[in-house]
């Protein structure tokens, strides 16, 4: 065999090699098809091969692709910063851009620390994350990241930051239930100021729902008014990761909407160019640049890359089409519809302990045992055995951690927002006979 070059995520595993993508499906160079049933990672919000994205980035090519931030702004990249600040309730804020998830989380951050240097507090320089927390896999956005697979090899090199208890309900971390819930897991950020010292605190960072360390782990009702709280008594600023649930993925634009809150920071990433070209972003609060405005003017921050305005143009372009086409209306739809059919599919098949999510972002945990919700042993490899079955069959879907760190086996299902209901009855018959598949081997 002909040796290989390129370093993939599993080195002895094949994978096929993509010819193209339309609209939710994806074809390799055999032909076969694949149902994006999570938007790749849950990035191609709006489909494959969408023309008018094609032409904003053909047209933005032909004027001009790059230009050093620090020599020249460039018209889609100031728009993008005003169209983002406009599309958040709240508006007033600022934008950074960057290249990845990872870079917009860790810019936050940067930020946040900085704020407080600038108030000359420069004790602030610890960020509190969670649990069961995904924030990037750069060194800064791993060090505030709860997930645990990601971290082990580096840990030595990793800021040891606090964590605090996840949001999850199914296996609430204080044995409580949805009568008894008195958000002991949104206070426990408020015991873990008190024990640190919010002298030493800079920045609270949570994702509005648990993506890839839980599945689709929706908090209770009134946890983050409640974080809000007790992060402004404590003047801690709130980052929000919406790096997976930013950009119409929940049914409104950003995922923090539903909850009413208004974060100091918020990281994009994913469906902020729908996966067209790198691009994320690190949205500030006027309240938070206001010290850096007055003080050194300049955020020590960034990347060749950033506020690239062919990137930006496509983000614009992508935003545009979200609008035209009411994708944020479209995720909230057929997120009620896709979870009935999930629903549905729990009833007939015991390992399926919960199915849960918002909007078009959905996760289903597995369990061995639904009444007592066991787990299944690491080793068992359930979340993996799952996606390899679907992925034979032509359908894509995203692990979560998996049996890790007190998160059961979870996949998430998210397609792109312009799946059609036809197609959701397609990805849920396929991802049942995937299902029933690892059964019947579990059974033998
Ligand atoms: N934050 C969240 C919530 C994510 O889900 C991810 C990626 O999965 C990241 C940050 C990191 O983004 P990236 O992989 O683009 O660096």
């Amino acid at each position: 065999m002909e040796r290989e070059h390129l370093i993939k995520p599993v080195l002895d595993h094949p994978y096929p090699t993509v010819q193209y993508g339309k609209g939710v499906f994806l074809y390799d160079d055999q032909g076969k098809a694949y149902l994006d049933g999570a938007s790749g990672a849950v990035t191609a919000g709006i489909g494959h091969g969408v023309p008018e994205i094609i032409e904003a980035m053909t047209e933005q090519a032909s004027k001009v692709s790059f230009v050093y931030r620090s020599q020249f702004t460039s018209e889609p990249a100031e728009k993008l910063a005003k169209k983002l600040s406009d599309l958040e309730p709240g508006g007033d804020y600022w934008a950074f851009f960057v290249n990845s998830g990872s870079e917009a989380t860790e810019t936050a951050m940067k930020i946040a620390i900085q704020h407080w240097q600038e108030k000359g507090r420069f004790g602030k320089n610890k960020v509190i994350s969670r649990r069961m927390s995904y924030h990037g896999i750069t060194m800064g956005a791993l060090s505030m990241s709860g997930h645990v697979l990601r971290r082990r090899r580096f840990i030595p090199l990793l800021e040891d930051f606090p964590v605090v208890a996840p949001p999850y309900c199914y296996r609430c971390p204080f044995k409580l239930n949805a009568a008894s819930c008195k958000l002991a897991c949104a206070d426990d950020l408020e015991t873990a100021i008190k024990r640190i010292g919010a002298e030493h605190i800079a920045a609270f960072i949570a994702e509005p729902i648990v993506g890839a360390a839980g599945g689709a782990i929706v908090p209770p009702e009134g946890y983050y008014k409640r974080i809000k709280e007790i992060c402004d008594r404590h003047e801690i600023l709130f980052i929000a990761d919406e790096v997976m649930t930013g950009i119409a993925r929940t049914g409104e634009m950003f995922g923090m909407q539903h909850d009413g809150v208004e974060p100091d920071l918020i990281a994009l990433g994913k469906g902020l160019s729908a996966g067209y070209t790198p691009m994320a972003a690190t949205l500030v609060k006027d309240h938070v640049m206001a010290p850096i405005l007055q003080g050194s003017k300049s955020i020590m921050a960034g990347h060749t890359y950033s506020a690239n305005p062919q990137s930006a143009a496509v983000s614009l372009a992508v935003l545009d089409y979200i609008e035209k086409h009411q994708l944020a209306q479209a995720a909230q739809s057929r997120g009620v519809y896709l979870m009935a059919k999930l629903r549905q599919l729990a009833d007939g098949i015991e390992i399926i302990g919960d199915v849960r999510g918002r909007g078009l972002l959905l996760g289903i945990e597995f369990v061995r045992n639904r009444d007592d919700k066991e787990m299944f042993p690491p080793a068992a490899g359930i979340t993996a055995r799952i996606i390899d079955k679907a992925f034979h069959k032509g359908l894509l879907v995203y692990p979560a951690a998996g049996a890790v760190d007190g998160a059961g086996d979870a996949i998430i299902v998210a397609p792109p927002l312009v799946i059609t209901e036809a197609e959701i009855d397609l990805l849920v018959l396929l991802l049942e006979e995937a299902v029933r598949e690892v059964m019947d081997e579990l059974a033998r």
